[in-house]
């Protein structure tokens, strides 16, 4: 597994591996989940992951410098995935003092995590076509995990024309549900045994809805248990899977998408309907 720590040292290996790359970008602390995607790339011919804890996804009282950084577990995990090339940029070279360009993403970037955490998805789209023109992949791999996040990313790839292909893979989750993330190490023992009441609300909403029941009462029902059971809910909301509009009835591709503070932490998860 070759490592890159400069510009030209990535140039020199990402050389090596030939048109066909797959890429997996990551901000690093690497589960299962991340590894699932480092996996799903391999499948497919060289992959190539990145670690950067990008600043400018993280609103001003959120929590990038208290974020995980396990670098050397990282390595070997990748090393362990088949992984043939590791990106770890630094700051200044993501953002050059004299930068003036950010990407913005309307459409798919605007409600849900768009609107709770302003300017979120301009960090996640601005670093990732930097990414890519980095890394020059010919497919990168997102987690169904955050699904705005791929949609944003899906949009911005093909307004800006770049010759990648956005392969979504599934969520990864514990044995009782809980979708792996890196923050969930910030959980108390409390509220993990807590927390996999998302998925288990998640599940049963999507049951209720393809049977056909009331929509708006599905979702206010499992609100008013998340509530009880002790998150605070910022959404639980039915949408259409490409443009991620709040919809009443299941008929297009549908999903439906849910966060909530737990303790300290936000627990973001999905689920499509079948
Ligand atoms: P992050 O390091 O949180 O920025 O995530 C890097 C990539 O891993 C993103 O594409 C995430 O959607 C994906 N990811 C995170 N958690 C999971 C999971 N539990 N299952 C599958 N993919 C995940």
């Amino acid at each position: 597994m070759q490592i890159a720590r400069t510009l030209s040292d990535l140039r020199r290996a990402r050389a090596k591996l030939g048109p066909s790359l797959g890429f997996v970008p990551t901000m690093g602390a690497l589960h299962s989940g991340h590894i699932a995607l480092v996996t799903a790339a391999r499948a497919n011919g060289p992959a190539a992951a990145s670690i950067f804890v990008n600043p400018t996804q993280f609103g001003p009282n959120e929590d990038f410098n208290r974020y995980p950084r396990t670098e050397e577990e990282d390595l070997a995990k990748l090393e362990e995935a088949g992984c043939d090339l590791v990106w770890l940029p630094d700051v200044a070279t993501m953002y050059p003092a004299d930068g003036a360009t950010t990407i913005t993403v309307a459409g798919p970037g605007a409600r849900w995590e768009g609107a709770i955490r302003p300017g979120h998805f301009a960090g996640v789209a601005t670093v990732v076509a930097k990414l890519f023109g980095q890394v020059q992949p010919a497919r990168a791999y997102f987690g169904e995990k955050d699904f705005q996040q791929i949609q944003v990313i899906k949009r911005m790839t093909s307004d800006l024309l770049l010759p990648v292909e956005v392969v979504p893979i599934p969520t990864i989750r514990e044995a009782d549900g809980l979708a792996l993330s890196s923050r969930n190490r910030f959980l108390s023992a409390e509220n993990r045994a807590v927390a996999p009441v998302l998925y288990t609300n998640l599940s049963s909403a999507a049951a209720e809805i393809a049977q056909g029941k009331d929509v708006s009462a599905v979702l206010g029902a499992a609100v008013e248990r998340l509530a009880a059971a002790g998150l605070r809910p910022d959404y639980f909301a039915l949408v259409d899977a490409n443009s991620l509009e709040p919809i009443e009835k299941i008929g297009t591709p549908t999903r439906i998408l849910a966060a909530a503070k737990l303790g300290p932490i936000r627990l973001l998860d999905n689920i499509a309907i079948s």
